[in-house]
């Protein structure tokens, strides 16, 4: 299985791909991690993002599509993956389109009011990645992962004004995949406002009686 995770920052892409990569046995591959992990060890590339990752701007589309290719041609992805956060421009689904084919895209939808209530209350833990919400999910203890007792942080692109500019990015970039996407009848809708469990109730049958 070949699937993209598509949705607005906040829409539970990242939780709902970590379940689904656990219970399908395919990996969940996030540029968005993989940039993070690179400013945590302050890599060239680290250097190179950091900046814009605040803003909440996009990297580079080369650079994006250069760091995917490489991730999959790894062994693990040869059975099948999530994509997460990527692609988020038409250049970077083309550029996709040429070396993969893709057998879903689903689509989270969730209104911006929703997004950034939800983002405001993230939590992520600092040691593993983790991901909370203090209304939603919270940990057991305040600040301390349930996993790994690794640190709860509030990501710099959680703040108000780098949020709303993710919006903002995701409305004129990333949208306009929805589109592309739909032409090609790869989209199936999945509901982001509801819980975690009935979203992925959602994932579960349409990997299961849809593709
Ligand atoms: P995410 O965790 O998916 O919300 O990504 C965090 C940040 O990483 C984004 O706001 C971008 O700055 C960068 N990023 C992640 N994926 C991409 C992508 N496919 N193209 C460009 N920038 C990306």
């Amino acid at each position: 299985m070949r699937l993209i995770f598509l949705g607005p920052p906040g829409a539970g892409k990242g939780t709902l791909a970590g379940l689904t990569g656990r219970r399908y046995a395919i990996p969940q591959i996030s540029t968005g991690d993989i940039f993070r992990e690179a400013v945590k060890k302050e890599t060239e590339l680290g250097l190179k993002v950091k900046s814009i990752m605040v803003r909440g701007d996009l990297v580079p589309d080369d650079l994006t599509i250069n760091l995917i290719k490489e991730r999959l041609a790894c062994e693990d992805a040869q059975k099948g993956y999530i994509l997460d956060g990527f692609p988020r421009t038409i250049p970077q689904a083309e550029a996709l389109s040429s070396f993969q084919q893709i057998d879903a895209v689903l689509q989270f939808n969730i209104s911006d009011e929703a997004v950034i209530r939800r983002l405001s209350g993230r939590r992520t833990c600092r040691a593993c990645g983790a991901i909370y919400n203090i209304d939603s999910i919270p940990p057991k203890a305040a600040g301390i992962c349930d996993r790994c007792s690794g640190e709860l942080y509030i990501r710099g692109d959680d703040r108000i004004d780098s949020i709303k500019n993710r919006l903002e990015v995701y409305e004129q970039q990333t949208a306009p995949l929805i589109r592309y996407y739909q032409d090609k009848g790869l989209i199936r809708d999945i509901d982001a406002s509801i819980s975690v469990e009935e979203s992925m109730q959602q994932v579960d049958r349409i990997l299961q009686y849809e593709l």
